[in-house]
This record gives structure tokens, sequence and C-alpha cells, in this order.
């Protein structure tokens, strides 16, 4: 089956006009798919239905399952976990700011990169999304809440730059006029630091914001806690992201995940405010949160405001990242696990 909601317009046009039908019935294909959203054949009324039935067995239009949904009691967080079609699961999490919606997406079932404190890694890869599927999460929680998604981050399970064909895709069709028409500027991208994506990211001088998740402030630190910093080490990262910042003019965002005796101390606060000297960056200091399988702390409210200040007092800035969703668990890769083990058990 044709998986046309991860097709772009030019792409839904060659589609139909191989099914002999004018050029304008791609430009209806893709409103129902991508402005009003439909989930079946038959709403789609402007079509013939003779097209509409040729579609139906040729064509699937992408649809997630809502298994569980959390509200948060606290700050109205909620926590999605969706079942694909494959039977396989994924979160988003949907955040209200004073500035809006802003939800956060996965990329992939699983992760390949193995960070030592992440939920999302921990039982391993198992297969990238598709465009369709990255864009639903979005499609799902606007019907779900009826509210406007006013911002978006990558974010949730998976590294986006691991599966970068799908994720440009999503970039490209959540920022189409005809659909969600979403600015590049309301998007985050995170990643580990896959450097040589990096690069190709900065040659797509695309206007979205990219989130690098540094957690560390030297090499051997870095390896310990992300085997990504093996192929590609803390040099040759901040090299990528200077050259991403000379391409866009953008401000890079680094995450770094404060953890009780593990990088928080006043030292790898100046050693963190001495690599980012002189860069066009934002730092966003994380409390990070309580995996069992990693055992790791986050550091003390005090530390971390000490943290902050090493680096304020150097010219960095920085925000501590609020808590949100605390009563639901809603830091990424914890549902999906507990679907799994469920499921296992
Ligand atoms: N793979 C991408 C995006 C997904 S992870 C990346 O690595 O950036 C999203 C963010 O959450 C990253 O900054 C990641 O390092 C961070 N993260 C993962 N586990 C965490 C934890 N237990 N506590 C705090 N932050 C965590």
């Amino acid at each position: 089956m044709t998986d046309i909601k991860s097709m772009t317009l030019p792409e839904l046009e060659a589609l139909l006009s191989g099914l002999g039908q004018p050029k304008f019935r791609g430009k209806q294909l893709f409103s129902w798919l991508h402005e009003k959203r439909v989930l079946s054949f038959e709403e789609m009324t402007n079509l013939p239905a003779a097209l509409r039935e040729r579609l139906a067995e040729t064509c699937c239009i992408t649809a997630l399952e809502t298994e569980r949904k959390l509200v948060s009691q606290l700050d109205g967080t909620i926590k999605y976990l969706y079942r694909l079609q494959d039977g396989e699961h994924v979160e988003s999490v949907l955040m209200r700011y004073e500035h809006g919606i802003s939800l956060c997406i996965s990329s992939q079932v699983g992760c390949r990169m193995g960070c030592a404190f992440c939920a999302s890694t921990k039982a391993g890869f198992v297969r990238n999304l598709t465009a369709s599927e990255i864009l639903e999460q979005v499609y799902a929680a606007g019907r779900d809440t009826g509210e406007r998604i006013s911002s978006i981050v990558l974010m949730g399970i998976g590294e986006p730059l691991d599966n970068f064909d799908q994720v440009m895709r999503f970039l490209e069709l959540v920022t189409d006029p005809h659909g969600l028409n979403l600015s590049h500027r309301h998007i985050s991208l995170s990643t580990c630091g896959v450097v040589d994506r990096i690069r190709e990211l900065a040659e797509k001088d695309l206007q979205i914001t990219l989130s690098i998740s540094l957690h560390a402030t030297d090499d051997a630190a870095r390896s310990a806690i992300m085997p990504i910093n093996k192929r590609w080490n803390l040099e040759e990262l901040l090299a990528a992201c200077q050259e991403y910042t000379d391409k866009t003019h953008r401000r890079i965002s680094y995450e770094y995940a404060l953890i009780s005796g593990v990088n928080d101390s006043r030292r790898q606060a100046e050693e963190l405010a001495g690599l980012l000297k002189g860069m066009l960056c934002h730092v966003n200091l994380i409390p990070v949160n309580y995996v069992r399988e990693a055992g790791y702390e986050k550091s003390p409210r005090e530390k971390i405001y000490a943290f902050q200040k090493v680096l304020n007092d150097r010219g960095v800035n920085t925000t501590i990242r609020r808590t949100l969703g605390a009563d639901i668990n809603a830091a990424c890769g914890q549902l999906r696990r507990e679907a799994e083990e469920t499921v296992l058990s």
C-alpha cells in the first residue's frame, strides 16, 4: 500500500496523473490529508467515487491508535502512547506554556545511540518512523485537544538525524502552506551529535532551531555517557555547530542534563562556559530525569543554580527547564517501555 500521507504535493500529482487524473486532483487530495486532515477516503467528497475506491485499494492513510492518554493534574501536560499499524509504540508529550502549546514528538521506535541516562535507547532500536507517522502525532494531538499546536520539538523517542530522509520530509510537509503551515522557526530538532548529518542539515539552510545534547564538557566524560562522542568528539561537534550557525544565522541551543556528582561541578560549569565562548548559543539546564536502569540522580537545586550562575557570569545565556507533567511520568521513552514490558511479561 502506498503511504500517501508521506508524499509531497508534486509526488501526489504524479501519482494521480498515473491514474489518468487531472493535476488539480493532487491539490484536492493534499488538502484532505494535510489541511482538513481526514482519515478516510469516503470523506474526500470532491473526489469522484471511482477514484476514491481506486485510492482505497492501493493507498493507506496513516493513523495512530491512542493506547493511553495521561493528563497531568498539575499543569495540563498530556502524554500520549500511540500504537502504530504494526503494533509498535511511540510517545508524544503536549506541554502548555504561556506562549502556546508545544508538542514533543518521536522520530524512531527505540534508538541506537545508547546514551547512558536515556530510557528510549535501553531496549535498542526497532525501526524508523515514516514521515506520516511523525506528522500524524501532530495531527492527532490537534484533533484530540481541538487546540492549535504552536511549536514542535523533535525530542521524543529516537535520534532524528539517524532518520534523516523521513524527518526532512516531515519538515517539508508540516511547514507546507497548504497543510498545517507551521513556521520553521517554531520547530526544534534535537540531536546527540551526528556530525555528518548536522553538516547536511546546515546545507539545507532551514530556519529551525538546532538543539545539541551536550551533557559533558570533556571527551572522556562525554564518551562515558554518550557513545556517539567516540565517533565524533566535542571539537568536531562544536565545529559543525559553528558551521551551522554561520550558514543559517540561527542560535544553537545546548541541552545539559545535570546529573548529581557526574557533570554538575563548578569546574565543569567553567569548562562549559569556555567551550561555548563566543558562540551564538543558549544553554538549557535540565535536572536529569530518573531512569530505573540508569540510576542517575538529579543535581540538588542549589547545585543547579550555582552551575547556572557560573554560566551567566561568563555571558552564556541559560534557562533551567521546568519539570512538566511530573505526576504522569512525562519524561520521554518511559511509557513505551512500560507498554513493551507489559506485553512481554
Ligand atoms: N536523540 C535526540 C533527541 C531525543 S532525546 C537527542 O539526543 O538529542 C531529547 C533530549 O532528552 C536530549 O537532550 C537527551 O539527551 C535528553 N534526555 C534523555 N534522557 C534524559 C533523562 N533521563 N533526563 C534528562 N534528559 C534526558
